[in-house]
């Protein structure tokens, strides 16, 4: 079954907003086997609208329209699918409602064109919308099925997973499962090489990879009558990549993060955390920050970005850092047992690197020293990253978190083995 995404909104064409939806719609749709050959972006526009639609009507069985489902004057795409698909709109009661007690909640008076939004394209059928008044629509013609979706994300990705997916799973008659397996350390090109003849092969389930920074991740799609069945199918491709990828492999769980992984390892040795960070400015007590949890064990993210602040608080000695510079293996190790010793933790990060855009004498931009220190015994890695300044700094970020997880696995296997 194929696909075709419509976004409708000035403010798209003009760059106001970033076309998050495509992203989100895109992604599930994949992940669904849905194939999408064709995405538009079209201004608030009837008419081009209208032809925009009408074209996509003609080669795909789904269209997803997304925006222009508010009250306002500009919010004209249910008025032109409806127009298209040759249905009238007709007052929907129970989204009248609906639209009264999402108002009355608030204590707002409704204006007169909110009751536009309770105008449905007769016949269609009605998504809720529980973040919002606009509820979604979908339209079915007799060769295919139109559907409209608000705008705002947190109204549009919700709808979609509670209510298109299981009208997608209906009309192909098969639930569609997917696991997605998450890899650290290895690049996207490495990782899709090690996979290549299962990704050639591929039929149901299919593997498709994305790269994040400094982690790729594979999904394991498959389709099938029932979810147990579907659930058959991906198990043993999972297991091949577990062979495949070993330790590199952080979790096959969706909800798990990269962050999310390395505080469970310093729980699961009931250790403490720390890190003194340079050139990533707080991004790496940022991403521990975003585990639920994680005040058991995160006890210091410190920013020492000046020579005086990694001096004062981390104990680095002048000459060290006169001699080798702040950007240097030497002073990345010193930090990290630096503030270990002041946080009296047992997992300590460090990562000092210049984010560009400009080097300093033959240090280029992009250089990166991370240091681990777990038990008293650090680890310091030299990175090469690229890109601008932001992304250096991410890709510093992910790098530390990766460093910290390999250090901790490589301190429990030491104890469990007593190597
Ligand atoms: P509303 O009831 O808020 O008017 P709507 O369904 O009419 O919703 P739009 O008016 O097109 O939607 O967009 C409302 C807001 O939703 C935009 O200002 C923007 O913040 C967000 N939005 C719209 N389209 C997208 C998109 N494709 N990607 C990300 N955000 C979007
Ligand atoms: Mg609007």
């Amino acid at each position: 079954m194929t696909v075709e995404m419509i976004f409708v909104g000035t403010e798209l064409l003009l760059g106001n907003i970033v076309n998050t939806n495509a992203a989100y719609l895109s992604e599930k749709c994949a992940a669904m086997g849905l194939s999408c050959y064709f995405q538009t972006v079209v201004g608030d526009n009837a008419e081009r609208l209208s032809l925009v639609l009408k074209t996509a009507m003609k080669r795909a069985d789904i269209i997803l329209l997304s925006g222009g489902l508010g009250p306002t004057e500009d919010d004209l795409t249910k008025e032109t699918a409806a127009k298209v698909c040759g249905k009238k709109l007709v007052m929907h009661e129970i989204s009248k409602q609906a639209i009264q007690e999402y108002f009355a909640k608030k204590g707002i008076t409704p204006t007169d064109n909110n009751w536009k939004q309770a105008m449905l394209p007769e016949g269609c059928i009605v998504l809720d919308n529980h973040n919002g008044t606009a509820p979604g629509v979908i339209i079915e013609t007799d060769k295919t099925k139109v559907v409209l979706l608000p705008g705002p994300p947190n109204e549009l990705c919700p709808m979609f997973e509670e209510s298109v997916i299981p009208y997608f799973e209906k009309l192909t008659e098969q639930v569609i499962c997917s696991q997605t397996v998450k890899i650290c350390g290895v690049g996207e090109s490495q990782a899709e090489t090690m996979i290549k003849d299962m990704i050639d092969t591929q039929t149901n389930p299919t593997i498709a990879t994305y790269a994040k920074t400094g982690e790729v991740h594979i999904r394991v799609t498959a389709a099938a009558e029932d979810k147990k069945a579907a659930q058959k199918l991906i198990k043993p491709v999972v297991k091949e990549l577990k062979n495949r990828f070993g330790n590199s492999i952080y979790t096959t769980d969706d909800s798990i993060t990269l962050e999310q992984a390395v505080v469970d390892l310093v729980k699961a040795n009931e250790f403490t955390i720390a890190c003194a960070e340079s050139c990533t400015g707080g991004l790496v007590a940022a991403r521990l920050v975003n585990v639920p949890g994680v005040s058991e064990v995160f006890k210091y993210g410190v920013t020492t970005y000046s020579n005086k602040a990694k001096r004062k608080v981390l104990g680095i000695k002048k000459p060290v850092l006169q001699k080798h510079s702040a950007v240097s293996y030497q002073v990345a190790e010193e930090m990290a047992e630096g503030i270990a010793d002041f946080a009296k933790a047992d997992v300590a990060l460090s990562v000092t690197g210049l984010a560009g855009p400009d080097g300093e004498g033959d240090k280029p931009a992009g250089l990166v020293y991370i240091g681990c220190c777990v038990k008293g015994e650090t680890v310091v890695e030299e990175y090469h990253f690229s890109g601008n300044r932001r992304k250096i700094r991410e890709s510093a970020t992910a790098a530390a978190l990766i460093l910290a997880r390999r250090c901790l696995l490589e301190y429990m296997s030491k104890v469990t083995f007593g190597k």
